[in-house]
């Protein structure tokens, strides 16, 4: 089976709205390096497309009727929007999926050490990372510091012009005869990934003169003690802005587009929609990285008791409502799938890889060692997301992740899953997924965002 590539099918219109959407996607992954940061922009977006706080309406006993817009977050990290349609709710909703958590390293809660006149943070990597690919790159570090009284200090360091950066050392070739003896997974290892964050001591009785001028600078800067890393959420993650790639231009290279490229699209495209049949949510998740686990993730029961507050601010909840309306609905459980890569031909199967240029990707299953871990979603239901997309000539292609037995991978599809109703796994392709810049194609982020708003208006 031969698929068109996209790109020779676009009008000069149509290549416009294109461009439009990249880089309003490249001012979201510059803008959102972290999942708070990533809830923080959806929240002024969705603001002002006139999305009211689902906290408020609880708090002032506000009624929903069909046509209002509310959107609930959650510890900052996980968002719901919701656009209530005209449709009842137990009709079901239509779901778009995407995570906002991505690979990095966390600062350790007791990170901070000197030697030798070296100052340096201890990092334990989030996700699945190729550890040798963090090291010798700048590194910028994103998060919150929560003082014991309560106040949060935002931290930003390393993405101004002007701003210092970081960086994890490596050693030179000259000396690494044993290290390059080394397999991949020990040739960095996960110990060894402390940031460098000083190297200045300053005149002081104490013994490690570097750390206390560090401590000087973070007291001066920030407020903050060396104990007040302990109540902190500090991600350190390649520094710098996204950039468009390929001499024609034709490419996006940036940190974080797994899964990005999938909830900015979704969103976009879930605000671009205004009046819909059957009630709209936006779900934008955090830890999918480290499984769905804890209260922000894709497991805990955060959106489920959101729906609950919707449809009993709406005069629409019982339990039985609540069921029928989860069983009843459709979703495009949205994450990255591996781009076919030439140069790494021998693990991918060539008829069932996602290629650039192909449009949005739908994985029937995911999983590894026999769709271990898979929702393998429905023939029907799968038949159903076919013609909406061939309705609204949207590029697709099907595909799995890698051959069979390479690998493998899981997404959130299989939890929402448990609730009966119909979820499918779609979303871009990357290449160098999960390294600190990865790679994709404009032409499939636009026909994913014409996926997306497809989807929710059908
Ligand atoms: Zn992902």
């Amino acid at each position: 089976m031969e698929l068109k590539n996209s790109w020779l099918s676009y009008t000069a219109a149509q290549k416009k709205e294109l461009e439009k959407v990249c880089s309003g996607y490249r001012n979201f992954l510059d803008e959102g390096k972290t999942e708070r940061e990533c809830v923080d922009f959806a929240v002024a977006a969705a603001e002002k497309a006139g999305y009211k706080n689902l906290a408020d309406i609880i708090k002032k006993g506000t009624k929903l009727k069909s046509g209002d817009k509310v959107y609930s977050s959650y510890m900052g990290k996980t968002i719901a929007l919701f656009n209530i349609g005209s449709e009842p709710i137990e009709s079901g909703l239509n779901i778009l999926g995407a995570h906002i958590d991505s690979p990095r390293m966390d600062v350790k809660q007791n990170p901070l050490y000197e030697d030798n006149e070296l100052v340096y943070l201890d990092t334990h990597y989030y996700g699945g990372i190729k550890k040798y690919q963090w090291v010798t790159v700048p590194l910028a570090i994103h998060g919150v510091v929560v003082k014991t009284d309560g106040t949060t200090i935002d931290v930003n360091i390393g993405e101004e012009e002007d701003d210092p950066v970081f960086c994890v050392t490596d050693l030179l070739i000259h000396l690494a005869a044993d290290q390059m003896e080394k397999k991949g997974a020990k040739v960095v290892e996960g110990e060894n990934l402390d940031v460098l964050f000083g190297s200045m001591p300053i005149k002081t009785k104490e013994k490690e003169a570097v750390k206390a001028g560090i401590l000087e600078l973070l007291k001066e800067k920030y407020d903050m003690e060396e104990r007040d890393f302990e109540s902190a959420e500090l991600e350190v993650v390649p520094a710098g802005k996204s950039r468009e790639a390929g001499l024609d231009r034709s490419m996006i290279i940036g940190y974080g587009q797994d899964d990005r490229v999938c909830a900015y699209t979704s969103l976009l495209a879930f605000l671009d929609v205004k009046k819909v049949k059957r009630t709209g949510v936006c779900l934008l998740v955090d830890k999918e990285e480290i499984g769905s686990v804890g209260a922000t993730g894709m497991q805990s029961h955060v959106f489920e008791n959101a729906l609950a507050e919707v449809m009993n601010a709406m005069g629409a909840y019982n339990e039985l409502s609540l069921r029928r309306t989860l069983a009843n609905s459709k979703m495009l459980s949205s994450d990255v799938s591996a781009a076919y890569d030439p140069l790494y031909a021998s693990q991918f199967d060539k008829k069932n890889a996602a290629f650039f240029g192909k449009g949005i990707v739908f994985n029937k299953y995911t999983g590894a060692r026999g769709k271990s871990g898979s929702n393998d979603a429905n023939a029907e239901y799968f038949a159903l997301v076919r013609s909406i997309m061939e309705s609204n000539n949207v590029a697709y292609q099907t595909a799995e992740l890698g051959k069979v037995d390479a690998g493998g991978g899981g997404t959130i599809a299989y939890i929402m899953s448990l609730y009966g109703m119909d979820v499918i796994d779609s979303g871009m392709a990357v290449l160098s997924m999960h390294a600190p810049w990865e790679v994709t194609s404009k032409s499939d982020i636009y026909e994913g965002y014409k996926a997306y708003k497809a989807f929710i208006e059908n």
